[in-house]
């Protein structure tokens, strides 16, 4: 249990997966900034729940794909208290595409806020939780996806490779700051009912892809929540370099 000054921060923390890992980290005691891109409407809901529910939050836009931008961020989150955990979680996905027919604007702007975008956080992170640099230690959650091992083939190869960096990103960033004090892991969610498939421009994705998940259904960002939760907590002391699925079985 956090004590109330300890922070974390959820980066798009208005949302999906990142509002229901928003709620759940107030529950357990920090004081959560719930950061946003453009939906300021969405994000102050999720910090006035909290806050009704009796925790502290404040939201805070920042977009991940601009590093002025990020390190304002952080610094908002200093003037809040202590950050003991970030949640690595904005990104995106694009419409259906072949590698053949993505354009390097496409891929720049998947890039930068999928793996720069979490570089970068992390970077300010590290700053502030490692003992190498006077803090006292923290947890990185990072989020993958099931298609860093699927691929994506004929969808977004692009948005799979961007989540293969990420798994790699967590096992190298993890061995680096084992030894001050910092876990970090990935969860590689599988298909999970939130907005990102609409966002790709098919709203009907979940429900038309249950039949090739093992559990026959798709999960629900409360589910991933609640795993980043157990991540991010002590009772995942000696878990560090993890790439944990949750995904209904979806994985090869
Ligand atoms: P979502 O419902 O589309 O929400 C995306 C969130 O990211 C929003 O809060 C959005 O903020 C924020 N965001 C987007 N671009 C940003 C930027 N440049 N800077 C800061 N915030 C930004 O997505 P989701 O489904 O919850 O996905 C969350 C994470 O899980 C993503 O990394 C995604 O790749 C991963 N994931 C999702 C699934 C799935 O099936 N849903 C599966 C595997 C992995 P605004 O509200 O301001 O737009």
């Amino acid at each position: 249990m956090a004590n109330g000054r300890e922070v974390a921060i959820v980066t798009g923390g208005s949302r999906g997966i990142g509002a229901a890992t928003s709620l759940l980290l107030a529950k357990a005691g920090y004081l959560v900034v719930v950061n946003y891109v453009s939906n300021k409407p969405a994000a102050e809901k999720i910090a006035a729940q909290i806050m009704h529910d009796g925790g502290r939050a404040a939201a805070v836009q920042g977009d991940v794909a601009n590093e002025d931008s990020i390190v304002q961020l952080f610094n908002a989150a200093d003037r809040l208290g202590t950050l003991k955990t970030l949640v690595n979680n904005a990104g995106v996905v694009d419409v259906k595409a072949r590698v053949d027919e993505m354009s390097a604007e496409r891929l720049a702007r998947m890039f930068t806020i999928n793996i720069m975008g979490s570089f970068l956080c992390a970077r300010e992170a590290v700053k502030r939780m490692s003992t190498r640099h006077g803090g006292s230690g923290g947890a990185i959650v990072n989020m993958s996806s099931a298609a860093a091992t699927l691929g994506a083939p004929g969808q977004y190869v692009d948005y799979a490779a961007s989540k293969g960096a990420i798994d790699t990103f967590t096992i190298g960033l993890a061995r680096e700051v084992a030894r001050e004090g910092i876990r970090v892991n990935a969860i590689r969610a599988g298909i999970i009912d939130t907005e990102i498939h609409a966002s790709g421009g098919e709203p009907e994705r979940a429900a038309q892809l249950r039949g090739q998940i093992p559990m026959q259904r798709e999960g629900t960002a409360q589910e991933v929540a609640e795993t980043i939760i157990w991540l991010a907590s002590g009772k995942a002391s000696y878990v560090t370099g993890a790439c944990l699925s949750v995904s209904g079985g979806r994985s090869v």
